[in-house]
């Protein structure tokens, strides 16, 4: 039995969870699958602001066993996406019902109980049924395209616009991948060698080393005018500088914290172009897009080794991913079994 709790950075402890009730509208899900990722290391190693004690894990999938009698659209043996992302249920937009604009949305792992556990318990709304053709493998990756669609949603792009990508981590290439959906290019910039060359063999054609020839290439890349807007993976710990200096006049610095790290900006290339500058956190309210573009093809999971483990020590997990939190291009996935 599973339920693995952080109860202060690096003290994470598995403790059983106790008989759980069912109100009329919630559901029961045997968790099947748990992504881990940076942002759980993060947390784990106290990185981000936890309101301890909370379950780790924020992407999960799993098959309902039990409704409420006022459950809708989902039923008993559905395979199910776990959102990650919820509204607080506190703020006056939620307390009117307009949930979609909640001032404060709560993320799992961080403000309410993650998902490494056998069971969990929640309002029906707050999970997705998976389509026959979506695996549980791509289940996992919802909220990521749901955060690179949100991202796409708020830049008001035209066909054919570059738009820079800086950082070289799974979450890049689902951008990169939802970006080229829509008829964008991107134009990934990492320094890893490795990750560049990946990325290049994945299709992502302008995939470049932040090296010394960094203003040459994106010149190249862009005809000479610069990128149309520009994304900054947060974790990267590329100096995010880079990322408003390849951008044109009047564009867009969207800056990225899916797992996001402190960094300063320098204000005065900012206020030189005239850029707009965006945060994005979370993919909420971007569920059933994303589910949609997986179910056409949209993104392509080989890119990334996986490991799919049964037997598991998160703890050893997340130290691993530590060492290299900018990049991480290998899914390490758990199966939960019960
Ligand atoms: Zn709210």
């Amino acid at each position: 039995m599973d339920n693995w709790v952080l109860m202060g950075p690096k003290t994470l402890n598995n403790q059983p969870q106790g008989e759980l009730s069912l109100s009329p509208e919630q559901v029961k899900i045997k968790v099947t699958y748990v992504l881990l990722s940076n942002f759980d290391a993060l947390c784990y190693a106290g990185e981000l602001p936890v309101a301890y004690p909370k379950t780790v894990g924020r992407f999960a999938v799993g098959i309902v066993t039990d409704c409420g009698e006022k459950v809708y659209g989902v039923e008993k043996g559905s395979r199910v996406y776990i959102k990650g992302a919820r509204p607080c249920g506190k703020c006056l937009h939620c307390k009117r019902g307009d949930t979609n604009n909640c001032e404060h949305i709560q993320i799992a792992g961080i403000d309410f109980d993650g998902f490494l556990r056998d069971f969990v318990v929640c309002d029906y709304r707050r999970v997705a049924v998976l389509p026959d053709d979506v695996d549980y493998l791509h289940g996992l990756c919802i909220e990521h395209v749901a955060f690179a669609e949100n991202i796409y949603d708020q830049l008001h792009l035209s066909a054919g616009s570059k738009v820079a990508i800086v950082g070289g981590n799974a979450l890049a290439f689902i951008l990169a991948q939802v970006a080229m959906y829509h008829k964008l290019v991107p134009v990934v910039i990492d320094d890893s060698p490795v990750a560049v060359e990946k990325l290049k063999k994945a299709g992502v054609y302008y995939s470049i080393l932040n090296d010394d020839d960094l203003d040459s290439n994106i010149a190249e890349a862009t005809s000479g005018l610069n990128c149309d807007a520009s994304v900054y993976i947060s974790c990267s710990k590329i100096n995010p500088d880079v990322a408003s200096r390849v951008l044109a006049r009047d564009k867009t610095l969207v800056l990225e914290g899916m797992a996001s790290m402190k960094f300063k900006l320098d204000s005065i290339p900012l206020f030189r172009h005239n850029t707009r500058v965006i945060t994005v956190t979370d993919g909420f309210g971007y569920t059933e897009s994303a589910i949609n573009m997986i179910l056409h093809g949209a993104i392509d999971l080989n890119m990334f080794e996986k490991q799919i483990l049964t037997e598991y020590n998160p703890s050893a997990l997340f130290n691993d991913m530590l060492s290299d939190v900018s990049h991480g291009l290998k899914m390490t996935i758990i199966k939960l079994i019960f």
